[in-house]
């Protein structure tokens, strides 16, 4: 008997998020992945060394760019999103900001939708600018032509959520996938909100995938952290990428060839930006994400099932203006969603008042299991006032393109007893 379910592609959603990435005769055989809390490993001689620093043999030298807790964490979302390979970050904006820096140099674009977490915004909009990376920013995600009008020659990605934060807009993936490819980029897209088990983004033409997996990866709220997974297989030689291409031929020679053409993408992002820039993650960290990992479809299903239930309750509550929830059939995004998210377009809501800006304050006062916090994904509901939080400081265009008015509440439903939740906001609206 020998068990191979660390690797076996063709294993179930809920088989690989329990098994992916982890063979325990590498580790003494233990059966929980083990923490390795060490800043750097043994060289284990002079030869060792250099093929360690050249790439040329695979293993763990010093911890900011390697470790073996981050080396399974890595290997099982790669397999969860059926990606080629993965990259673990200290951050969801380690995670994105670095990907923007792998794919454009100065004088470069990244052409992005409005509809973003306010971070995502604000470093296009901010702090890229004066490096000389700028956005191309697309005023209507739901238009395919305004994808077209964002992209210029100097253009180096698409920028897109899966599900947008806090609107809930859903963009028609494949079709934008389609538009970058014709322009020789990628499609970039941030699923935090979707994860893997609700959205499989790569099926749908999408070539890189980032992750805030402080949200539902984790799925407990205790670790800030990020993902990038790359498909693998996009050209990168197509001559829009000369950095990209000067890396391959760098390694060629040292890294065996056809993995490094496949993950040109993450081992640049490791070898030039994790590495460099120092954004890696705790190996703590990276074992709480692991222990999140083994529920998370089990929590997506229930996460799902209690949204659908609140979403339902607050569409037909007097207090309330509007929902943005795409799974609910009178929503702009029904038909999108059915072909995306056939097992529900996750648990976060947008929820307008009647009563404004007042009645958004009186009801974060009144909640009483709804906690008041800038978080999502927890497996506990939480519940923020966007335009003084998340997306605090943006123009009020960018505000309401992304969904946000005073009057906006959003929630992220958690996994409590549905009748608690409708209860707790019954009470709080009353
Ligand atoms: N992407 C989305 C959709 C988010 O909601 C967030 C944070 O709220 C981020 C990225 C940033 O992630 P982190 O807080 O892990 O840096």
């Amino acid at each position: 008997m020998s068990y191979q379910a660390f690797d076996d592609k063709e294993l179930g959603f809920t088989t690989k998020q329990l098994h992916g990435g982890y063979d325990p005769s590498q580790h003494h055989l233990s059966k929980a992945v083990p923490i390795y809390q060490t800043a750097a490993f043994e060289l284990g001689g002079f030869e060792r060394c250099e093929r360690l620093f050249s790439y040329e043999e695979e293993g763990h030298s010093y911890v900011r760019f390697s470790n073996p807790t981050n080396d399974v964490l890595e290997k099982r979302m790669a397999l969860l999103e059926g990606g080629a390979g993965a990259l673990a970050m200290s951050s969801g904006m380690s995670a994105i900001s670095n990907t923007f820096l792998n794919l454009a140099q100065a004088g470069d674009e990244i052409a992005s939708v409005k509809t973003l977490y306010g971070g995502s915004t604000t470093l296009l909009s901010k702090v890229l600018p004066p490096y000389g990376i700028t956005a191309n920013w697309i005023e209507n995600a739901d238009a395919l032509d305004a994808y077209r009008a964002a992209i210029t020659p100097r253009t180096k990605a698409v920028y897109i959520e899966s599900l947008g934060n806090p609107g809930m807009n859903i963009i028609d993936i494949e079709a934008v996938a389609n538009i970058a490819h014709e322009n020789g980029i990628p499609l970039v897209v941030d699923n935090t909100f979707a994860t893997p088990y609700l959205l499989r983004a790569f099926d749908f033409g999408v070539d890189i995938v980032c992750h805030s997996a402080t949200k539902y990866i984790g799925g407990h709220g205790t670790t800030i952290s990020g993902l990038v997974v790359e498909k693998g297989g996009f050209d990168w030689f197509n001559g829009k990428f000369p950095q990209i291409e000067e890396f391959v031929r760098e390694y060629t020679g040292k890294i065996e060839e056809n993995s490094l053409r496949e993950t040109a993408f993450i081992r640049r992002l490791r070898i030039r930006y994790l590495t460099e820039f120092g954004g890696h993650l705790g190996p703590h960290s990276a074992f709480y994400l692991l222990q999140g990992l083994e529920t998370l479809s089990l929590r997506m299903e229930r996460h799902v099932q209690n949204a659908r239930a609140v979403a339902e309750f607050l569409s037909a509550h007097p207090a309330v203006l509007d929902v943005a929830y795409p799974s609910l059939p009178n929503s702009p995004y029904y038909a999108l969603a059915q072909k995306y998210f056939p097992k529900g377009a996750g648990a976060i809501l947008a929820v307008r008042l009647r009563g404004g800006l007042e009645a958004a304050k009186r009801v974060l006062e009144r909640v009483r299991i709804f906690d008041y916090m800038v978080n999502v994904g927890d497996a506990k509901s939480l519940i923020v006032h966007p335009a003084t939080s998340t997306h605090f400081g943006l123009p009020e265009d960018a505000k309401n393109k992304a969904g946000v008015y005073d009057d906006t509440l959003r929630l992220s439903v958690g996994i409590e007893d549905t009748e608690d939740l409708i209860a707790d906001l019954a009470q709080a609206l009353s």
